[in-house]
């Protein structure tokens, strides 16, 4: 009988000092520099771990910059993993033989092996492992809402804490976007696919068409490609040049993208039609949506949208950018999802002194990842909580000074089994203001919708499709938001991935797909469904 190794002392675990970056551990050494740089792998432990011991090892901490030096910049808040970080938590995960984490993945990535890859140092065959499952697992990794998908059901948060699966998919993520290595492309098919939009979905389905061999152009609106990415999650959460990696990574594939195209005015739908063998509509659901309330239209009031994409996608956030931009010494958003968040922390980084947060429900019902809603209030964001807006106020040049708001409270569960806020009578009270951003929601943009009578659109202004995605227009596909209604990045991927699928199988004159050939199966991995019924208030991960 051979002796049962002793575990070496391990930082995190009992016995073993505290976790690198954790508190009380020794100073975070993360971030994409040290994690990428020229640290060499080395295995955490000199034995194999026995499930005992892999569960004795706490959750290895996030490096992040400290809260109230990033309240005032725009860098990214989390600094990634190093190599040791990183392979220290890739021991924490037990490697099940039923990996429920995949379930609750919505496009299914084979999450144990690639972590089993990065435990053992083989970055390549974790890297090559994950892209192959998840085309932007750079972004993914950064704005997914893991906490209620893949690590909301694996197994060790039945037990304390589910393993980092967000933080070790960012780390392989960024580890291969620094060793590219050229996708493998079937030969040329001499189809061809217009994909309307450069959100998650459009440029998913982009890349996985180029891979089948089919020649693909995206057209874009804007005059630059990412969609949401790019405009309105903010440089604090997901760089730029990230979601540029992945948009390059596309093109050195063939993917060709045509900016400043607005598909319903610079061309049309039929035109595309006419040019292309197949179409996929992939352009989100980024109509605001306002309150309705007495001066909603006076100078200081921005919609989330509008706000957002003038800092992103236009730059002001740079002091030496030329875009516009107010900046109140008080700043109110109203909203609760993450949309409300990027802007409130926006403000604060603008320099708004008070920066607030108003929402109708409580804090348990906010929409926002809870990370987002956590870092918020550690850069010293307010939350008045249970409170509806009435009316925003202005002085004589129609300038905000305030907004006029009423107390709620919670009364009977409506529709989506949360309870409905009712305003307390006589509750009302003012919070003085230079600035409102109004983040209730978006809807789907008619633009391109109502250009086309054929496409079959439901009451609410969304695309309806097949199961595959195939819209009532033979030939022509659409999915993510401008199908699902404003949902989330993975989401909207999964669309994209499968839907490409479909259109391979449309163009080889097989369709509907075999499926097989389909990725992503199962509940979580459903095709999308058209939003059917007014969603006043999203649920937990939408961006109200
Ligand atoms: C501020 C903000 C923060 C968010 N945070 C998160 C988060 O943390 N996690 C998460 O999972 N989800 C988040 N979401 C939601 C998520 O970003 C969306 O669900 C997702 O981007 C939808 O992807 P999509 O590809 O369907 O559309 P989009 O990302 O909206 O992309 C659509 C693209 O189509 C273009 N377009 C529109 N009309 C036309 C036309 N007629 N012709 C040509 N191009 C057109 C648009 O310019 C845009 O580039 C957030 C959303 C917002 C607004
Ligand atoms: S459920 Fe958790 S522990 Fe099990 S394989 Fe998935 S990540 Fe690892």
């Amino acid at each position: 009988m051979t002796d049962k190794p002793n575990p070496a002392p391990v930082q995190g675990a009992p016995g073993g000092p505290p976790a690198t970056g954790a508190p009380g551990g020794p100073p975070a050494t993360g971030g994409p520099d040290a994690s990428h740089g020229d640290s060499e792998f080395q295995p955490a432990f000199d034995h194999p771990l026995t499930p005992r011991e892999r569960m004795a090892i706490e959750r290895t901490h996030m490096p992040e910059q400290d809260a109230l030096a990033r309240a005032a910049n725009f860098h990214e808040v989390n600094l990634g993993y190093s190599v040791q970080l990183a392979v220290l938590e890739a021991e924490r995960c037990l490697q099940c033989k039923n990996p429920v984490c995949i379930d609750g993945c919505p496009v299914r990535v084979n999450i144990p092996r690639f972590i089993e890859l990065i435990r053992t140092g083989d970055m390549v065959g974790a890297a090559a492992s994950l892209l192959g499952d998840n085309a932007l697992p750079c972004v993914t990794g950064r704005v997914c809402p893991q906490e209620i998908q893949c690590e909301g059901v694996c197994v060790r948060a039945k037990k304390g804490s589910p393993v980092a699966i967000g933080a070790l998919e960012r780390y392989v993520a960024d580890w291969a976007m620094e060793h590219p290595v050229a996708p493998l492309l079937a030969p040329p098919t001499g189809k061809s696919v217009a994909v309307v939009g450069s959100g998650p979905s459009g440029l998913t389905a982009a890349g996985e068409l180029v891979k089948l061999g089919h020649d693909v152009t995206v057209f874009e609106a804007f005059h630059a490609a990412g969609g949401v990415l790019i405009y309105g999650i903010p440089e604090f959460r997901l760089p730029k040049d990230i979601v540029q990696g992945e948009v390059d990574r596309l093109v050195a594939a063939g993917v060709k993208i045509e900016a400043n195209a607005i598909i319903g005015r610079t061309y049309t739908l039929r035109e595309l039609r006419e040019r292309f063998d197949a179409v996929f509509i992939a352009v989100g659901a980024g109509l605001p949506v306002f309150m309705n309330v007495p001066g909603e239209n006076l100078k200081g009031v921005y919609s989330a949208n509008e706000y957002l994409t003038r800092v992103n996608l236009m730059g002001a956030w740079n002091p030496e950018s030329d875009t516009p931009i107010l900046k109140g010494h008080r700043v109110v958003v109203v909203g609760g999802g993450n949309v409300a968040m990027d802007a409130v922390r926006t403000a604060k980084r603008l320099g708004a002194e008070e920066a607030t947060i108003v929402y109708r429900r409580g804090k348990e019902e906010l929409p926002a990842r809870a990370e987002e809603v956590h870092h918020a209030e550690q850069e010293g964001i307010r939350f008045d909580l249970q409170v509806a807006p009435t009316e925003v106020l202005g002085d004589e040049n129609r300038w905000v000074t305030g907004i006029r708001c009423l107390r709620m409270e919670l009364g009977e569960p409506d529709a989506s089994g949360r309870r409905r806020p009712v305003p307390i009578e006589g509750s009302e009270f003012v919070i003085d203001c230079e600035m409102v951003v109004v983040a209730i929601g978006t809807r789907s943009n008619p633009l391109l919708t109502a250009s086309e009578p054929d496409l079959e659109i439901n009451p609410r202004g969304y695309i309806v499709t097949d199961e595959h995605g195939m819209a009532s227009i033979p030939g022509v596909f659409a999915g993510g938001d401008i199908v699902r209604g404003a949902a989330t990045v993975i989401l909207a991927m999964g669309d994209g991935k499968r839907s490409a699928h479909a259109i391979d199988a449309w163009l080889r004159g097989e369709y509907p797909p075999k499926p097989e050939e389909l990725p992503g199966t199962g509940e979580h991995g459903a095709p999308a469904k058209a939003a059917a019924e007014p969603t006043a208030e999203p649920a937990k991960v939408a961006t109200e």
